[in-house]
């Protein structure tokens, strides 16, 4: 049984005013008796009001980037040990405009997530293809080379204590959703390649759609077979629709 999650990823976006009420919103507005686990990735600079503003109503804090380094002459950098340090409890790594907009290679990944994972933090591992190698048909290629690069200078085992989402870039901030058959192939495809590792792994490990997830498509996406929960960006700066996210994801 895999413990479903809502993610959301306010990107640069907020304010210390912003946050404190979307926050809030979100702590009032949550079932208590909610199955799914909350957690939300504001910007370092509202990380530590954030942390104040959920209190101990079980949402969590997330960072959405992390120094592959641990500490040291690295101007402008944050590591894993200071988020750690704050409460911050996951992180983000390899997110599609990380990857495409900061050059990140699937290598410089690969060190964040060990970065993370070193620290105690629990890495969010972004894949995806994009519309181009979709439409080449790469799609199973690209998101085999992104995982294979963690998997191999990680070891499989340290995915154990981490998340994987599958955020097709075509999908991400264009109101153009994957369908829920696309996401469960791809999801189905991720978990039975790392199967191949270690069986036991894949088949807890929470993987997460994420691509222009809203109230109104959140049910039918998390309701196929190997999607977890999602990783939303815009809905999740809108209390009402990332709470009906929630509620959708369990
Ligand atoms: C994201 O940035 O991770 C994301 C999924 O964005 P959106 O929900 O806006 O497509």
């Amino acid at each position: 049984m895999r413990t479903p999650i809502a993610a959301g990823n306010w990107k640069m976006h907020g304010t210390r005013a912003e946050t404190a009420s979307l926050l809030g919103a979100m702590v009032g507005g949550l079932d208590s008796a909610r199955k799914a686990e909350v957690i939300v990735f504001p910007a370092f600079v509202h990380i530590a009001d954030a942390l104040g503003a959920v209190g101990d109503s079980g949402i969590a804090i997330g960072a959405q980037n992390v120094s592959d380094q641990p500490k040291g002459a690295f101007t402008g950098e944050v590591s894993a040990a200071m988020l750690a340090d704050m409460g911050v409890t996951h992180t983000l790594v390899g997110h599609s405009e990380r990857r495409a907009l900061f050059g990140e290679t699937d290598e410089a990944v690969a060190a964040k997530f060990i970065a993370a994972s070193k620290a105690g933090l629990v890495p969010v591992l972004c894949v995806g293809e994009s519309l181009e190698e979709r439409e080449s048909g790469a799609t199973e290629a690209v998101v085999k080379r992104q995982l294979e690069a963690v998997v191999s200078a990680a070891g499989a085992v340290a995915l154990n204590n981490a998340i994987v989402a599958y955020e097709p870039v075509w999908a991400i901030g264009t109101g153009k959703t994957a369908s829920p058959e696309q996401a469960q192939a791809v999801h189905a495809f991720i978990r039975g390649l790392l199967a191949e590792h270690d069986a036991k792994m894949a088949g807890s490990l929470r993987i997460l759609y994420g691509g222009s997830v809203k109230g109104s498509n959140a049910a039918e996406l998390f309701g196929m077979d190997d999607v977890d929960g999602g990783l939303v960006g815009g809905a999740s700066l809108n209390a009402d629709d990332f709470l009906k996210i929630c509620a959708a994801a369990g």
